[in-house]
């Protein structure tokens, strides 16, 4: 559950309680079915994906076919997740830098004071390609500009959220201004949030668990190419089940950070699973979870 946008397992319990699903027969007709789970009460997104991908599933599944396809997208050839390294000393950033040197990214946490000294370290270990994420860190656009054009000459590709939210004249300053694509996570939340995005940003990170799950996922990755936007396919941490689902966006993804799963200790699901950030389609039907019966015994 993601505790920054107020749920938990008490709130999505409580959430999934009040739900009345028996006037639907057909699921297939998601889009009613996901209308309604929405008009319940606001927020809860996490709690409304949790629907969305048993759905998905569950369609899937009946018609023998990758969610993918009930999309009508093509299958992706090579499709590699970046690996999050977290804010932490340099010796721990060292330490977790080397032991994701397979992967073809790492998506390193920034905003702080000490953000030049964690590139280093990083820098220390690897040459691998670098995501910037720094989670509204940066208060000041200019230091923000003089940030992201450092950045780029230490080899980051991209920046998540360098400044609040509602800071937006001056993300739309820092837009205009850099030298490297700006990703908005926390301030594109849903599908109305991709209207206005591409004033601030050059891209988007959808994630299942703000858009309340695979339907409103593909209509903003939609809206996203229309408008010119770039589109970064994340996570938060996550078991299996919800990585397996956003994999089927995978088509329309510039970047993609779904690594939410691969240091979960308590994940109970099988899905389509990777391997040094890469990828391994299982070919199964649905959102590809394997064996989800043996789930529901428990
Ligand atoms: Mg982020």
């Amino acid at each position: 559950m993601p505790p920054m946008y107020g749920e938990s397992q008490e709130s999505a319990i409580s959430f999934i309680s009040k739900l009345d699903l028996s006037p639907f027969s057909d699921p297939f007709d998601i889009e009613s079915i996901m209308q309604y789970v929405d008009s319940v009460e606001p927020g809860n997104s996490a709690a409304k994906a949790s629907i969305d991908i048993a759905l998905h599933d569950i369609a899937g599944k009946l018609s023998k076919k990758p969610c993918y396809e009930l999309f009508e997208l093509p299958k992706v050839k090579s499709f590699c997740t970046s690996k999050t390294i977290g804010i932490d000393t340099p010796d721990i950033i060292r330490e977790r830098t080397l032991e994701a040197s397979a992967y073809p990214f790492l998506k390193i946490k920034l905003g702080t004071n000490d953000d030049r000294q964690i590139i280093q370290a990083v820098r220390d270990m690897s040459h691998q390609p670098l995501y910037v994420d720094v989670n509204q860190g940066w208060k000041d656009r200019s230091l923000a500009l003089e940030n992201i054009s450092w950045l780029k000459e230490q080899g980051v590709v991209m920046v998540e959220q360098p400044m609040p939210v509602d800071m937006e004249d001056e993300m739309a300053w820092l837009k205009s201004k850099s030298p490297l694509p700006i990703v908005g996570d926390e301030g594109v939340r849903r599908l109305k949030d991709v209207e206005r995005a591409d004033n601030f940003y050059h891209g988007i990170n959808i994630k299942l668990m703000k858009s309340t799950g695979l339907n409103e996922g593909l209509k903003m990755a939609k809206l996203a190419r229309k408008k010119g936007l770039k589109i970064m396919l994340g996570c938060m941490s996550e078991t299996s089940c919800a990585i397996s689902a956003a994999y089927h966006l995978g088509s329309y993804a510039d970047w993609v950070d779904l690594d939410g799963n691969i240091d979960v200790t308590n994940n109970p699901y099988t899905g389509i699973e990777t391997h040094n950030g890469e990828f391994i389609d299982n070919n199964v039907p649905g959102i590809g979870l394997v064996n989800p019966e043996s789930i529901w015994k428990r």
